[in-house]
């Protein structure tokens, strides 16, 4: 029986995963601040969530998973300095911030359907929970906080094992946060920011500690404890969060609980703490701000099915930085084909065969024959912390496999995509041929050119088969003749 185990950033070791509640996982991830839209990195952590949360109904568990959306409370710097990073576009595009929340908000629903993530069992809105927020912060308030003029703030010596998450040297920690006069230690973070006075924002509530809002880390300590209870089991997010977001909210989570020390990790609130690594440009960080702004409509735009951006989010395991490039998403592209193809070409074989999804339980009780050991395989590589890029090698070789029923290769494909989710069961040749925006010429008229130029081809008339590719190339469509698959031009 092979145990799940997963990569705890808490202890950083890999660690079976033991529900808190038997047959159970509950997962809160750390979900978008909707000031702008998120670019395909931010989906990358999202693809790593839905994946892990997909493995954990294919072992069955009772998932509970949480996403939140940021509506209010993250600052320009993650150390909870500078401004409200949703005040500030509302004031620089005179809009209402409620607007701009919702607007971004559907675009990242868009996004999360397009990559074939799974809906969450909650989307928990920050601005619906401001009042439990502020009852949270009123319980630890005595003995962790204390009052400045611009707020709450959250002493950090006040609990065990501070920035044990991020490793953290104190004096490399010290470096990086900007002083607050005031402030006990460098590290400390706003609870609750007040509004100066004199000044008005357009999302503020009354507290016992003046007209304000409250601060990003304290949203996700109280949503994920007020949905899921303390301690949970799995909490995620891209590595950034590991540095600071994280850590203070395992302090304020310790200060509420009133736990000890983190030797202990459910005294984090959380049991296990995952992060997926970075997807990076050639030239560093991928930003909103900087360079071409990469997101899943651009790909659409350029040709690229959504889905050949997941399946390149899983060809990487999700702890190691991935390189994203218009190549490698070609690539990807290309497998995606491959995949789809071997799927149809099976259906044709075996018309009546379903396709629906599947449990491990039901999978390891089925007898696969010759596929046996790959099932196993493929078990086995996502058992040892998410494995997709081993898990995608069964996938292929169920669909080469010689001599076996196509209808026992088609209920393998299947049982895999239930945790890939690439959508094998409904995906097309057809759908996966987006048109660029970029192009111009329509299909009619490149069939229309394809069909004379076949008809040159059979009366041996090369001279015309040529000159008819080359009217074709320069409206910017590739003939593919021999293509290993099948297709007959791209654009
Ligand atoms: P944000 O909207 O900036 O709060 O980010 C949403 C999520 O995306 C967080 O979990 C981040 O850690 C994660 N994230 C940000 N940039 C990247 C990236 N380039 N690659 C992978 N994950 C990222
Ligand atoms: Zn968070």
């Amino acid at each position: 029986m092979t145990e799940l185990t997963l990569f705890n950033s808490l202890t950083r070791q890999l660690e079976p995963f033991r529900p808190v509640h038997a047959g159970e996982a509950r997962v809160y991830s750390c979900g978008p601040t909707v000031y702008n839209y998120p670019h395909i990195g931010n989906m990358r952590a999202y693809v790593f969530a839905d994946l892990l949360g997909r493995t954990l109904s294919w072992r069955g568990y009772k998932l509970t998973h949480v996403i939140n959306i940021t509506d209010v409370g993250h600052l320009t710097d993650d150390a909870d300095q500078g401004e409200d990073k949703m005040e500030r576009i509302a004031a620089r595009r005179a809009q209402s911030i409620w607007d701009i929340a919702r607007h971004y908000t559907e675009a990242y629903w868009t996004d999360i359907q397009a990559l074939n993530i799974r809906q969450p069992t909650h989307w928990s809105i920050a601005t619906d929970y401001i009042d439990a927020m502020i009852d949270f912060a009123r319980s630890i308030e005595e003995r962790h906080c204390y009052r400045l003029e611009s707020g709450l703030y959250f002493d950090v010596s006040t609990v065990a094992d501070y920035g044990r998450l991020a490793r953290a040297q104190t004096d490399e920690g010290e470096g990086r946060i900007e002083a607050v006069a005031g402030k006990r230690n460098a590290a400390d973070f706003a609870i609750w920011r007040t509004t100066p006075a004199g000044e008005r924002r357009q999302m503020e509530w009354d507290s016992p500690w003046g007209r304000g809002a409250p601060g990003w880390h304290l949203e996700c300590s109280v949503m994920s404890g007020k949905l899921l209870g303390f301690p949970f089991d799995i909490h995620t997010g891209g590595i950034d969060h590991r540095e600071i977001h994280h850590p203070n909210e395992i302090a304020q989570n310790q200060a509420f609980c009133g736990c000890g020390s983190l030797s202990e990790a459910a005294n984090s609130g959380a049991r296990m703490w995952l992060h997926n690594n970075f997807l990076v440009e050639r030239g560093g960080k991928m930003s909103k701000s900087s360079g071409e702004f990469l997101r899943v409509p651009l790909l659409v735009e350029r040709g690229y099915h959504p889905l050949a951006y997941r399946l390149l989010c899983l060809q990487a395991h999700y702890r190691s930085e991935l390189e994203f490039s218009w190549d490698a998403l070609g690539a990807a592209l290309t497998r995606l084909k491959r995949l789809v193809m071997s799927v149809a070409a099976l259906r044709e074989r075996a018309p009546d065969a379903g396709w629906r999804g599947w449990m491990r339980a039901e999978a390891l009780a089925q007898d696969w024959g010759k596929l046996q050991p790959l099932v196993e395989r493929f078990d086995a590589a996502l058992a040892d912390d998410l494995g997709t890029p081993i898990a995608l090698t069964a996938l292929e070789d169920v669909l080469a496999a010689k001599k076996v029923d196509p209808a026992l290769k088609l209920a393998a494909a299947a049982a895999m995509d239930s945790v890939l989710g690439l959508n094998l069961g409904s995906l097309t040749r057809g759908d996966l041929r987006l048109r660029p925006a970029s192009a111009t010429i329509a299909e009619a008229e490149i069939d229309a050119l394809l069909d004379r130029r076949r008809q040159a081809r059979t009366a041996k008339d090369f001279a015309t088969s040529d000159t008819l590719r080359d009217e074709l190339a320069a409206s910017g469509v590739e003939v593919m003749d021999g293509d290993p698959l099948g297709w007959e031009w791209r654009l």
